[in-house]
């Protein structure tokens, strides 16, 4: 009798361990939103930079899979954004444009993310997860766009977007705006983007215990063009003063985003973490000196350097390493993932752009995720279907790319596909005709400059 007591004790005490340690592995796991800001394409090691080693963010990419043809659903960074978060194209709400410098004459209260849009942090909240964002919103600055009430349990940052390097004022205004904070009394900054690392290691350190979402908003390599002297002088060799800072700006970046991944490893939360890394928008050349190589046009428009960044996606033991996956896939993506894999149902309620990547990763959906992309951008539109995308502008003939063999967008060939180029700018124009008006517009400056960025030349290869 006794020896069966002992017997049953020993397990039931086994069940319940194996019983634990099941619910570790099942259990909802973390997602970390890593957002660089106007970063190039070119400007890592991972995709051929000679002058910037990006280790860390390489070792994202072995460790994890590298997305080739992996976009954003705007240009810049509002709209950008207003998609990454909802998992919905910005301007299927009205959430066409920038904020900063707008066209006077809308309503300020609706110059944010608008209220009839849900967040994925909202989403993960309502599922058990808490959430938190350090850094840059950027979704509005009236107290109804705040992030936390958006979704948020946890803010360290700005509402704006951007801020200065080095100084963060009590009574500052734009760039150099008052860190805010919900949860302590906001440290002084030193370098921001070290500021951010430290911010998001207290973060994970402190919500280890539970399914945790972090959206570590970084504004590097963002203007303006702030680094270190100790950074700065690894990079001495290059003689353009504002690429020498941007090397820096993103060598920073590349450091933080290693106390990251050293500090879920640390945590023991590796294979319950999924991570990934994404820039904002592409490069603009003009204003911080970035390359977007092989790529030609920068931020801004809708040519591949605008478009087209870097995207990876790590998760230990759940998706391969070192993989590259070769369809095109989306920023709008992620939002679906996280809620899916946090246990959500996309259904007719939950309307979302993006898709589920894991099982396309994983081959158990050998379909493309996507069939066609579309963006519209102030002035400019463009269709991508297949190979093939058509850029839209007002009062020129159309452009049409083969990316297959013209990833450069180098030879226009519209009029030699005169049957594709009609057909394309009439799908592009059906969806277009069907899109909401903008909430607020883009200002007179920014829309003026939109063709000449479209004429200007680019640098399609990587310096030395
Ligand atoms: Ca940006």
């Amino acid at each position: 009798m006794y020896i069966k007591f002992i017997f049953n004790t020993i397990v039931l005490v086994f069940l319940s361990i194996v019983s634990a340690n099941c619910q570790k592995t099942n259990a909802k796991p973390n997602f970390i939103l890593i957002v660089a800001d106007d970063l190039g394409f070119a400007d890592l090691s991972l995709n051929g930079s000679k002058q910037i080693a990006t280790p860390n963010i390489d070792r994202l990419a072995e460790e994890g899979v590298n997305f080739s043809q992996g976009y954003v659903s705007a240009p810049v960074c509002s709209p950008s954004r207003a998609g990454l978060l909802t998992g919905r194209y910005g301007v299927s709400f009205g959430h066409d444009n920038n904020i900063g410098g707008n066209q006077p004459g809308f309503d300020p209260q609706f110059l944010g993310l608008p209220l009839t849009e849900t967040t994925i942090a909202t989403r993960l909240h309502k599922l058990g997860y808490v959430t938190g964002i350090i850094g840059k919103w950027h979704l509005g600055y009236e107290p109804q766009f705040h992030p936390l009430k958006r979704g948020f349990d946890e803010f360290w940052g700005y509402t704006g977007g951007g801020h200065d390097y080095f100084v963060a004022l009590p009574d500052g205004k734009g760039y150099k705006a008052p860190i805010e904070c919900n949860y302590k009394t906001p440290q002084a900054i030193t370098y921001i983007t070290d500021d951010k690392g430290d911010e998001c290691v207290d973060f994970i350190t402190r919500h280890k215990k539970e399914p945790f979402f972090l959206f570590a908003s970084f504004n590097a390599p963002h203007a303006p063009m702030q680094a270190t002297e100790a950074d700065l002088e690894l990079f001495k060799n290059i003689k353009n003063e504002k690429r020498r800072k941007y090397c820096a700006m993103v060598h920073r970046l590349d450091i933080n985003v290693g106390r990251i991944l050293k500090t879920v490893e640390k945590e023991g939360l590796s294979k319950n973490t999924l991570i990934v890394f994404i820039s904002d928008n592409g490069g603009p050349v003009d204003s911080n000196a970035s390359i977007n190589a092989p790529f030609n046009g920068q931020k801004g428009i809708l040519l591949e350097g605008g478009i087209h960044v870097p995207f990876i996606m790590k998760w230990m033991g759940k998706l391969p390493a070192g993989k590259t996956y070769t369809n095109p896939v989306i920023s709008l993506d992620f939002a679906a993932t996280f809620y899916e894999l946090a246990g959500g149902k996309i259904t007719d309620d939950v309307k979302l752009d993006g898709v589920n990547l894991i099982p396309f990763i994983l081959g158990d959906n050998a379909d493309k995720p996507h069939e066609a992309f579309n963006w519209k951008f102030t002035i400019s539109a463009a269709i991508r279907e297949g190979d093939w995308k058509l850029i839209r502008l007002p009062d020129r003939f159309p452009m049409l790319y083969n990316l297959a063999n013209d990833i450069s967008e180098q030879n226009d060939l519209a009029f030699e596909n005169l049957d594709r180029t009609k057909a394309m700018l009439k799908t592009l124009g059906n969806w277009d005709v069907h899109l909401p008006h903008p909430v607020f517009l883009e200002g007179y400056v920014w829309k003026a400059r939109q063709l000449d960025l479209y004429d200007r030349k680019y640098p399609l290869v990587q310096p030395e």
